[in-house]
């Protein structure tokens, strides 16, 4: 039976089915199987397969509530048409680093979306020490592309105001202004830390300096809408094979700082290197992959700038675009912020709600707590020194010695 979806409902394994046969998104006569795959924790994920062609979909879809918490946070269902709307935006200037989207239904509020079930979280490639050769170049070449064009760089001022209404999202910012930059910082019931942990926490929470840098970082994040960002542009959002590197789940986007993506991937690749300390016992063998993971945070930022001045000198808008010295200082202002940005992201992945696996892994208590305090040790340095990184050389030598410390 074919009917009109008028009212939101979420799906189950079947609904989700029948769904897409009526849309004959999947043959209507095909055999088909379905699971539900989505280990995130705000919404649904449906992986659909016909079994005589193996051609599969996902589907994701919103809950009007977070899934990790349950009804009593609820949160808007137009996160969905953010989501795909910004991976349509995406795919007009990166086609290739991000799953094609089929279909988007505002009521139902899901996306239809290309199976990427062959690729990698890379969160789960880095914590079993895999190296992707493409990876920063993919990396950077999506920042690139997909910041500069939303920014008044890349756009006409009308276009830009216009891309900025469409791209509202006051929910999803608030998690981040919450969790992110806020609650790390005071003494709120949403942290999460082991007791042990204690005495390094209530150092951040009387640190007046280091609360001052993260007032302005926060500052920063609310008022500078500079592009399109991703926000929320961690490992767990890129997934990737030897070849290939594709960014999902952009529920997070909104008009704000470009630093603020750039400093997301850079701060999970950070995680992972402090991680390795406890994972990888074999001495050369760390230092050879915690180099790699370095490598990769330069190489990203390098084809970042490098492909971002090209376009700005190709496609650059406005009267001060080829004033000497600009660019330059764009991109000095852009290093400082994603410096900030990563600190405040690795406090938060290591105090605050919601930890990543590859820190929370570590299965011997003692070694873990070690990396967690090197961690904020890592996060406050860069947060407090960002004014005086002026090159990506800078950060790594501050990542190796506060790792050393
Ligand atoms: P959430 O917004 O709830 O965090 P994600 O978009 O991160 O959801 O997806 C959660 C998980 O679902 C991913 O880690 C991945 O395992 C799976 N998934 C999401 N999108 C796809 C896709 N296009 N292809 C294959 N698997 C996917
Ligand atoms: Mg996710």
């Amino acid at each position: 039976m074919i009917t009109k979806q008028t009212a939101y409902e979420p799906f189950t394994t079947d609904s989700v089915v029948d769904y897409l046969k009526q849309r004959e998104l999947i043959n209507p006569e095909s055999p088909v199987v379905c699971e539900e795959i989505g280990d995130g924790n705000l919404n649904y994920v449906f992986r659909v397969t016909a079994t005589d062609s193996n051609r599969s979909l996902i589907v994701k879809q919103a809950l009007p509530y977070a899934k990790v918490v349950g009804e009593s946070w609820p949160l808007t269902l137009d996160r969905a048409r953010i989501e795909s709307e910004s991976l349509l935006q995406a795919a007009k200037v990166v086609p290739e680093l991000v799953p094609a989207v089929y279909e988007n239904n505002p009521v139902l509020a899901s996306t239809v979306m290309e199976d990427l079930s062959s690729h990698t979280v890379l969160r789960k490639g880095l914590i079993e020490g895999k190296r992707y050769p493409e990876l920063a170049k993919h990396i950077g070449t999506y920042l690139a592309y997909t910041l500069f064009y939303s920014s008044d760089f890349g756009l006409e001022p009308a276009a830009k105001k216009e891309l900025a209404t469409r791209f509202v999202n006051p929910d999803l910012c608030n998690i981040t202004e919450d969790l992110v930059f806020t609650d790390p910082f005071f003494d709120h019931e949403t942290n999460d830390f082991p007791e042990a942990l204690r005495p390094d926490v209530e150092e951040i929470w009387a640190d007046d300096n280091l609360k001052l840098e993260a007032a302005k970082l926060k500052q920063l994040f609310l008022t500078k809408g500079e592009a399109l960002i991703h926000g929320d542009l961690h490992t767990g959002s890129v997934f990737v094979t030897e070849g290939s590197t594709k960014v999902i789940d952009p529920e997070f986007a909104f008009l704000g700082p470009i630093g603020f993506d750039v400093g997301a991937f850079i701060a999970n690749l950070i995680l992972n290197y402090l991680s390795q300390e406890a994972r990888l016992t074999d001495t050369s063998e760390r230092n050879e992959f915690q180099d790699y993971l370095l490598a990769v945070i330069k190489e990203t930022w390098e084809v970042f700038t490098e492909t971002f001045s090209g376009l700005w000198k190709q496609d650059g808008k406005g009267a001060f675009i080829t004033v000497p010295g600009y660019l330059d200082y764009v991109l000095s202002q852009i290093l400082q912020e994603t410096v900030g940005f990563a600190g405040c992201k690795i406090i938060r992945r290591t105090i605050g709600l919601s930890h990543v696996e590859d820190i929370d892994g570590i299965e011997n208590s003692e070694a873990r707590i070690n990396v967690q305090r090197a961690a904020l040790q890592v996060g406050r340095k860069l947060i407090l020194k960002r004014e005086s990184q002026e090159k990506i050389e800078d950060v790594i030598a501050l990542v190796r010695g506060a790792g050393n410390e």
